[in-house]
C-alpha cells in the first residue's frame, strides 16, 4: 500500500490522526487536509497504519505517496522535537537534538563503502519548533528557534535533496541546517525515531562529513590532482613559449624564399645534382636583405641589402654565371624556381624531395659505349 497522509488539521491545529483512535467514528471531530484544506476521513482501523483519506476525486499533492511520506516525516520530527522541549523542562535540562552522520567518502569503484559514523550534539536550547515558516527568502521544512530567533533548519527530503541554490541561501542566512531522509521507518513500525535517539542525517550545511581516514585519502587525491593541474599548466606555458620562439624564428634571420634544382653532367660521365636557394633576411617579418646560395658551397654567392637596386636581376645573373663556372657539358636547369620546401612535410613524404634521385630522376643517362650523355625518354 502506498504511504498515506497521517496528519490532519483539526480546529486549525495539525495533529496526528492516531490521537482520535479511541473515539468512535461518530465522535471524531471534523478533520481537513493540512495541504488543500478539503475535508478528509480518518481511517483508524487495526489493519492498516492510521491515516486519512481524501474524497476519491480530490486533487491534492498529499494524495501522492511521496508527498505523504514527506509530510508525515516532517510533522513527525517536529512533534517529537516539541516533546523534547517538554521533556527537557521536566528534567530541568536543555532540549537537544543529536545527529548521526555516515562518512560521505565516495571511493573508487572497487573500494568498499566506508561504514564510519559519528554522532554530534547539533542543536541545544531550542524552545520553539516551527513548521514551514519563512526564514529570509527560504522556508525550511522545520525551523528550530530560541527566544523567537531562528537558530537551525531541518530539511526533509524524499525525492529531492536540498538544491545548491537553497544550500547557498541558507549559508548566506547563517542558518545551520541538516538534511534528513524522509521515510516510513522514521515514524512508524517497531522502532520509530524519538528525540532521545540520534537522528540520522544525509548531510549538513557543512557538507558531508568524512572520517579521518577518508579525509586523508581525499586530501591526498586532491593534492595529486592539484599537482597534475600544475604540471599541465607548466606544459602549456612551455608550449606557448616554444610557439613564441618558433614564431620569432620564422620572422627573423635568413629563410629560403625560392629554391631551384640544377643537374650537372660532365664529359667524364659524372653527374651532380645541386640546389640553389634565394634566401631573404627577415627582421620582425620585414625583408631587409637577399642572398643567393648553393647547397654544395659553403659561402653565399651574392648578398644584397634592401638598398640595392634590381635585386632579382642581379641574383639571376649571379645564378647564371655560377652555373657556367661549373663547366658541365649539360646543365639541366629546367626545374623552375619554386617555393621553399617544407622540411616537416619532407620527413613524412621523402618522395616529394626534389633532391632525392630515387624519386626525382636524372634526365640524362651516360652511354658508356658512345661515351656521351643521352636524354632519358619517359
Ligand atoms: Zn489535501
Ligand atoms: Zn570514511
Amino acid at each position: 500500500m502506498p504511504a498515506k497522509l497521517q496528519w490532519v488539521s483539526v480546529a486549525d491545529e495539525v495533529v496526528h490522526v492516531s490521537q482520535f483512535a479511541s473515539l468512535k467514528p461518530k465522535q471524531r471531530p471534523r478533520a481537513s487536509c493540512p495541504v488543500c484544506g478539503d475535508q478528509v476521513i480518518m481511517k483508524l482501523g487495526a489493519k492498516n497504519a492510521h491515516h486519512c483519506a481524501h474524497k476519491p476525486d480530490a486533487v491534492c499533492a498529499a494524495t501522492s505517496g511521496e508527498t505523504a511520506v514527506h509530510l508525515n516525516s516532517k510533522l513527525y520530527i517536529a512533534r517529537k522535537l516539541e516533546k523534547e522541549i517538554t521533556r527537557a523542562q521536566q528534567d530541568g535540562d536543555l532540549p537537544r537534538l543529536v545527529i548521526k552522520e555516515l562518512c560521505g567518502y565516495k571511493g573508487g569503484y572497487y573500494e568498499k563503502t566506508c561504514t564510519e559514523e559519528r554522532s554530534t550534539v547539533w542543536a541545544v536550547g531550542f524552545d520553539e519548533v516551527a513548521v514551514e515558516v519563512r526564514v529570509g527568502n527560504r522556508q525550511p521544512d522545520i525551523t528550530l528557534r530560541h527566544n523567537g530567533m531562528d537558530m537551525a533548519g531541518i530539511e526533509v527530503h524524499v525525492t529531492n535533496a536540498v538544491s545548491d541554490e537553497k544550500a547557498a541561501d541558507l549559508e548566506l542566512l547563517g542558518l545551520p541546517w541538516i538534511e534528513v531522509k524522509g521515510k516510513p521507518e522514521l515514524y512508524e513500525g517497531d522502532w520509530p525515531w524519538n528525540s532521545l535517539q540520534t537522528l540520522k542525517v544525509t548531510r549538513t550545511g557543512e557538507g558531508r562529513w568524512r572520517c579521518a581516514t577518508c579525509a586523508a585519502k581525499e586530501a591526498e587525491a586532491a593534492a595529486r590532482k592539484a599537482e597534475e593541474a600544475r604540471l599541465e599548466q607548466e606544459r602549456a606555458e612551455q608550449a606557448a613559449l616554444w610557439e613564441k620562439q618558433k614564431e620569432h624564428e620564422r620572422n627573423n634571420g635568413w629563410h629560403n624564399r625560392l629554391c631551384r634544382v640544377v643537374d650537372f653532367y660532365y664529359s667524364s660521365g659524372k653527374k651532380f645534382r645541386d640546389m640553389y636557394q634565394v634566401q631573404h633576411l627577415l627582421d620582425d617579418g620585414q625583408e631587409v636583405g637577399l642572398r643567393l646560395q648553393c647547397v654544395s658551397q659553403k659561402v653565399a654567392l651574392l648578398v644584397l641589402d634592401d638598398g640595392d637596386r634590381d635585386p632579382m636581376l642581379r641574383i639571376a645573373a649571379c645564378f647564371r654565371s655560377d652555373i657556367n663556372r661549373q663547366r658541365a657539358v649539360i646543365v639541366d636547369d629546367s626545374m623552375k624556381w619554386s617555393e621553399p620546401l617544407d622540411w616537416d612535410l619532407l620527413d613524412a613524404r621523402p618522395d616529394l624531395d626534389p633532391m632525392n634521385p630515387m624519386t626525382a630522376h636524372f634526365g640524362y643517362r651516360w652511354d658508356k659505349y658512345a661515351n656521351k650523355w643521352r636524354k632519358r625518354w619517359r
